[in-house]
């Protein structure tokens, strides 16, 4: 990996709209429509957008409307509008941003069904079953996904490195709640990791495991999404809501609000706590074909088409909704990546 600060491409910083008991499916009848909430799946959103879509659609075919309004282009108002096409139904997304400028966009792009999806201790009855549900159907439609022109969807290893035993765990960030470990009702769709032996691999960290992961290559994901989306009759209409009573005047009476975090201030849903994360790109490197991750030293490296996604996060980014880069972190970050090889 070519590892310098003056490779940086791009920096993005993105707010993941996480509530401690998951995410909101649920309709209700206001102003007049029929508004199937689709929001909050903090950092599991390109992850479980299939299934949580077919959730969503079960309250929306509740109301066997011929056309529906999506209001929302991110991970989850276009994989919304998909399944709803797909089930027979005429769909307009009505949003204030579409890709590449949605939050959507500034993900990892990894397949993380249960990455701060709900904390432990306010997790609803049932979730846990639901939650299997929506993460089984999703990484089915995302098999269907790969080995097609741009690599939507790629299955990578990577390497984790630690310099304690990865038994042993790491301090707890105070400022976050516990969360679940749901993946472990997972085992059988997901690839084992390996433990290493001196010898057995290139790096010069004292413990190693090898492990095969489901990557998105997010930018042309987003560019199939809406192609098939526009391909299928579907319409995009620029349109910002600054009060849920706007939904009144849209044509359609059924509405799937996926406003993510933006449902916080329009909806005035204080549920919805900001989780803040920043990735930056390195040129990208198209003959580097593993992930890197050092656990404890807050790094992680994905081998994205558009680039080498770093990915960091900082002690005191759970509740905060500060979305300034900070350049200074992902050079930092560059760096650590660097001393790997030196
Ligand atoms: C740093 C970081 C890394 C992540 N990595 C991963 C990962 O590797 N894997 C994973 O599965 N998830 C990951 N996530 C989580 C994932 O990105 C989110 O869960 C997901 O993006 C949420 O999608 P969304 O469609 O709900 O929201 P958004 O992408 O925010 O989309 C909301 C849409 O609603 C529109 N909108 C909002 N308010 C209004 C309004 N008032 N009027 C009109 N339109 C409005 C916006 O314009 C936009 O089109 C990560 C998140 C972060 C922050």
């Amino acid at each position: 990996m070519r590892a310098t600060p003056d490779r940086l491409i791009d920096i993005s910083v993105c707010t993941r709209p996480f509530r401690m008991q998951g995410p909101r499916i649920e309709s209700e009848h206001c102003f007049g429509k029929t508004v199937v909430h689709h929001y909050g799946h903090g950092g599991s959103g390109w992850s479980l957008s299939w299934g949580s879509a077919r959730v969503a659609m079960g309250l929306v075919l509740a109301h066997r409307p011929r056309r529906i309004a999506v209001i929302g282009a991110g991970a989850i108002g276009l994989t919304t509008a998909r399944v709803a096409q797909r089930a027979g139904l005429r769909v307009r997304i009505y949003c204030k941003d579409r890709p590449p400028e949605v939050r959507s966009s500034a993900a990892t792009g990894l397949w993380t069904p249960d990455s701060r999806l709900c904390a432990s201790a306010a997790m609803p009855p049932g979730f846990e079953s639901a939650w299997e549900a929506m993460a089984r159907s999703s990484f089915k439609t995302y098999q269907s996904l790969l080995g097609i022109e741009g690599a939507p969807v790629e299955w990578r290893d990577g390497y984790a490195l630690s310099d304690i035993p990865f038994e042993q765990p790491l301090p707890d960030d105070p400022d976050e709640p516990a969360y679940p470990d749901l993946t472990a009702r997972l085992t059988d769709i997901h690839p084992r990791s390996k433990t290493l032996r001196p010898g057995e691999h290139p790096f010069r960290a004292s413990h190693v495991r090898r492990f095969t992961q489901m990557t998105f290559n997010i930018a042309s994901y987003q560019r199939l999404l809406m192609d098939d989306f526009e391909r299928e009759g579907g319409e995009f209409e620029t349109r910002e809501f600054r009060h849920p009573r706007e939904f009144g005047g849209l044509r359609e009476s059924v509405i799937v609000n996926c406003t993510g975090y933006g449902a916080r201030e329009l909806l005035g849903d204080e549920s919805i706590i900001p989780v803040r994360g920043q990735t930056a790109r390195l040129i990208p490197q198209p003959e580097v074909d593993y992930m890197l991750s050092y656990r404890g030293h807050n790094l992680i490296v994905v081998p994205r088409r558009d680039g080498l996604l770093v990915a960091t996060q900082e002690p005191h980014d759970f509740n905060n909704p500060d979305a300034r880069i900070d350049r200074a972190v992902s050079e930092a970050a560059v760096e650590r990546l660097a001393q790997l090889f030196a």
